[in-house]
């Protein structure tokens, strides 16, 4: 049996883009292997997003044609590839292709004198279940027809969307992934119900920008709202509670209706991530966000009016080209103000073929190191208060492994607070009432009350 090994990095696009790639190899008839040294095809789904993934593919490509010397190998790369890459890369791999040209990949590998045992024809998932045939139908959308292969049973991302318009001056996604373009709702909605039907406890629509969704269809699909809308009425036929997430969303385009319909439907869950990026308005100009902080905090006031329990996750970037001390302060009373829940925040590194490549780095190191430190202090005291009020409430927990506390189960709430409690492995994907007993700025300790089991939890593709 011949094996592969596929190397996902970056964000969970990629990892998104993988559970497809697997199906394809798997529809062929290869065989999946953890251990690169025993793989007959080995893929990387590169992310050009940061220099270090960038080395890593180059230090895996040059083990892997190093291990050529000694045996057959094929050797393949997709995922965010900067145009300006495709042809060095080319000159190290076998097969480079866009995840839009997954359906011919087939194909490709064949045409290397690949024989494998069978057809290499992935399910389609129009056709089937009463699913409706795709809205569109030219090739680009073709790789979403494929079903994945989950790599989890009560947890997974749907993609809505490829690609990106906004063009953040730090950000390479839309030339590596090309302009946006909307997943027909249609099949949004199949795959969603059919997770759903198969036990499926929390599902991430995924997009560069989900919430943009539709506005490439000029009218021929449905927007971000009624989306969510239809996925909430779905939500309503079930007796199994599931939460629907999405990741990420821009604030320029967060409206007040897509508020409204995460407040009416309870399957939609109440934990936003709004990335700020900054809270200075010309450092947001620089970083052509197309926002203003005083945009974002009314957002974040129309979150808190209308879904007063929701928890609110962001993304911050600091040490950006140019950002001065007083720059830099804005965004730590912004992050004061706003009382976030969890904030990632990264240290500036300029992003090859991004436009704010070619600006001087001139935060130096160990500045955006304090200026990330800084920042964390504040998100400990606010998530920590926030923690603290939970203290002795009770909590709906979807139970996602072990912790590294012996004895210890670690799951999330709704608002995707990191919750630990002593109990038993094999309720791993199950929902879970705990009480809260601990409170720590970025997680909670509590104690199990009583398990609700899946009705059906299994994988699905
Ligand atoms: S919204 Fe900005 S940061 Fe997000 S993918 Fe698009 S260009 Fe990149």
């Amino acid at each position: 049996m011949l094996q592969y090994c596929l190397v996902p990095l970056g964000c969970q696009m990629n990892l998104s883009d993988s559970e497809r790639i697997r199906t394809v190899l798997e529809s062929m008839g290869f065989e999946r292997t953890d251990d690169e040294s025993r793989a007959d095809l080995l893929g990387i789904v590169a992310c050009s997003v940061r220099q270090k993934a960038i080395d890593k593919v180059y230090a895996r490509i040059h083990k892997w044609n190093q291990w050529k010397n000694r045996r057959a190998l094929l050797t393949f790369i997709s995922g965010c590839i900067l145009p300006s890459d495709r042809e060095k890369l080319l000159r190290r791999f076998d097969l480079l292709f866009t995840i839009n040209e997954l359906p011919q990949l087939p194909d490709m590998i064949r045409q290397y004198g690949v024989v494998t045992p069978l057809a290499g024809v992935p399910q389609q998932s129009s056709g089937e279940e009463g699913i409706p045939p795709p809205g569109i139908d030219d090739q680009s959308t073709g790789y979403w027809h494929i079903r994945p292969t989950y790599s989890s049973s009560f947890e997974a991302y749907v993609p809505i969307q490829n690609g990106c318009d906004k063009f953040c001056t730090f950000c390479a996604v839309p030339y590596t992934r090309g302009r946006e373009v909307s997943r027909p709702s249609g099949e949004i909605l199949a795959e969603v119900e059919r997770l759903v039907q198969h036990g499926y406890r929390s599902i991430t629509l995924l997009g560069q920008n989900v919430n943009s969704y539709g506005q490439d269809r000029n009218s021929q699909e449905i927007g971000f709202a009624e989306l969510l809308r239809r996925i909430g009425q779905l939500g309503r036929r079930f007796e199994e509670p599931f939460w629907l997430y999405f990741t990420s969303p821009h604030p320029h385009d967060m409206s007040d209706e897509v508020i409204d319909v995460i407040a009416e439907y309870p399957c939609l869950a109440k934990q936003i991530h709004l990335p700020l990026q900054s809270g200075d308005d010309r450092v947001l100009i620089r970083m052509n966000r197309n926002y203003r902080v005083s945009r974002y905090h009314r957002v974040v006031e129309k979150i808190r009016a209308t879904i007063p329990q929701a928890t609110l996750f962001t993304d911050i970037i600091v040490g950006f080209s140019g950002e001065t001390e007083e720059q830099f302060q804005n965004t730590v009373a912004a992050m004061r103000e706003l009382r976030f829940n969890m904030a990632y925040v990264a240290m500036y590194s300029p992003r090859p073929g991004a436009a704010s490549s070619r600006w001087a780095d001139d935060v130096p190191h160990e500045e955006k190191r304090r200026r990330l430190h800084l920042l964390s202090d504040v998100l400990h005291e606010t998530s920590g208060r926030y923690n603290r009020s939970l203290l002795g409430t009770r909590h709906t927990v979807l139970v996602e492994g072990t912790d590294r506390k012996p004895g210890y189960l670690s799951g999330r709430t709704e608002g995707r607070l990191i919750v630990r409690f002593a109990g038993d492995a094999v309720i791993e994907g199950s929902h879970a009432e705990v009480c809260i007993t601990e409170a720590a700025p970025l997680s909670l300790t509590g104690e199990l009350i009583g398990v609700r089991r899946p009705a059906a939890v299994g994988g699905t593709r």
